[in-house]
């Protein structure tokens, strides 16, 4: 593809509801047929699926748009469709099943038969990805589909959001971190440059071939979970997911300079803010320019602390434990035959009531294990509070404060 049809933009008014219609003719627009370039390909959907939350609250990728793209990706008779997230919200299991139930994307693809398939990521076997030229995450475990898939079509939604002001095709990327890998790298970058650094490391790795915006139903205010919902009525495509997030600045009137992950993203090379380079089709962005409010007081990621600290943190006391129920397992081996870094090894006795033996000190926490099992043997607690304590750091915090409390205590006696 060239430099200048990278470029290229659609931005398509969706009108009397028929969001099918406006995808299509974005698509046409962009000429994105060229990426469905032969007949059994694998594709990759990955819509925003931040909660279990219905289709109205519009903190999900609207049903109407992932329907209209799964039909636009049929007419090319792909092998296989997938569509794929892993949710925010910790570790209980069943989380981003939650939030394609409620989203409506599990019925969409159940509606179209066998090739379309909605699965967590999470679910999918796993890989592990080294970032290219990292600004600040060398490495992290996701889904193999990333590197499977013959086209990634990014499927974002705009909301404004309370850490990055706003959230679209960059952000988006961050649900290919698995579950509760999501707060462990927040704490391993705690400063919003870090983080938002981080968040063009992790688009990189998928760096999605074509993107279509749901528009159609935005958020604006408290988001990305609790804003308000806008009546936008647009679809936005293009190849270029830094573009496509500084035309999304430019409609909703949010300063480029405030969204940082797209200077990193720029200075990869993943893409350019330069709108004098992106070549608008359709509307122009002066006709469908409407000013979003912002979170109140938008949240840095949090408190500023060294990057040494930071990382001792997410690596120590965000670490998960890995138990095995001896009740439930069968030792059938999926757990250590799947655990990517050979973190898990058979129990020395294969007998009764024994346990695969688990190696702390290898575990990159990909839940591999934990979703994998199939009599749900796999237990997975972060005991924060116990691994702050236990660490270094908490011995030697518990250290100061006995030494604080020896000196007053003396103090006390002697006054
Ligand atoms: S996958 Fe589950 S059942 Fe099989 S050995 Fe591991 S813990 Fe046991
Ligand atoms: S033991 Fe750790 S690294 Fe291995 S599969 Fe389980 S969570 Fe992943």
């Amino acid at each position: 593809m060239s430099i200048l049809s990278r470029n290229k933009i659609a931005i398509q008014k969706v009108y009397h509801d028929d969001v099918k219609s406006a995808v299509f003719s974005a698509l046409e627009l962009i000429n994105a047929k060229d990426m469905m370039n032969r007949e059994g390909m694998t594709v990759l959907l990955k819509p925003n699926l931040l909660s279990a939350k219905k289709p109205e609250l519009a903190a999900t990728t609207h049903p109407k748009v992932v329907k209209a793209v799964i039909h636009w990706v049929k007419q090319f008779n792909p092998a296989k469709i997938y569509v794929c997230d892993s949710s925010g919200g910790g570790m209980k299991p069943g989380t981003t099943e939650r939030a394609m139930i409620a989203s409506e994307l599990k019925q969409v693809c159940d509606e179209e038969g066998d090739k379309v398939e909605c699965i967590p990521f999470e679910a999918t076997e796993r890989e592990i990805y080294k970032v290219k030229n990292p600004l600040e995450l060398n490495e992290f475990p996701s889904s193999k589909l990333i590197k499977e898939a013959d086209l990634i079509i990014n499927l974002p939604k705009i909301k404004t959001h309370n850490q990055c002001t706003l959230t679209c095709c960059i952000k988006n990327m961050f649900g290919t971190i698995l579950r509760s890998n999501k707060a462990k790298t927040h704490a391993q970058f705690p400063s919003l440059n870090r983080f938002t650094s981080a968040l063009a490391d992790i688009y990189s790795v998928s760096n999605p071939q074509l993107t279509v915006i749901d528009g159609y139903l935005a958020m604006e205010g408290s988001g990305p979970g609790s804003g308000d919902p806008v009546k936008l009525d647009l679809i936005i495509a293009g190849y270029d997911g830094v573009a496509l997030d500084t035309v999304v600045c430019k409609i909703t009137e949010i300063p480029v300079e405030d969204v940082r992950y797209l200077a990193f993203a720029e200075q990869k090379g993943l893409g350019t803010t330069d709108i004098t380079k992106i070549e608008i089709l359709g509307e122009s962005i002066g006709d469908v320019r409407r000013k979003f409010k912002l979170p109140s007081g938008i949240q840095p990621v949090s408190a500023w602390l060294p990057r040494k600290v930071a990382d001792y943190i997410s690596k120590i006391v965000f670490k998960a434990r890995i138990g095995f129920d001896a009740d439930k397992c069968i030792l059938c081996g999926t757990c250590w035959e799947n655990c990517p870094v050979g973190a898990i090894n058979p129990p020395k006795m294969r007998k009764k009531g024994s346990t695969p033996i688990w190696d702390k000190k290898k575990c990159i926490t990909c839940f591999c294990c934990h979703e994998l099992c199939p009599e749900a043997a796999v237990t997975l607690k972060v005991p924060i509070a116990k691994n702050a304590i236990f660490s270094w750091l908490g011995l030697a915090v518990l250290g100061f404060i006995a030494v604080i409390g020896a000196t007053l205590s003396l103090l006390l006696i002697l006054l």
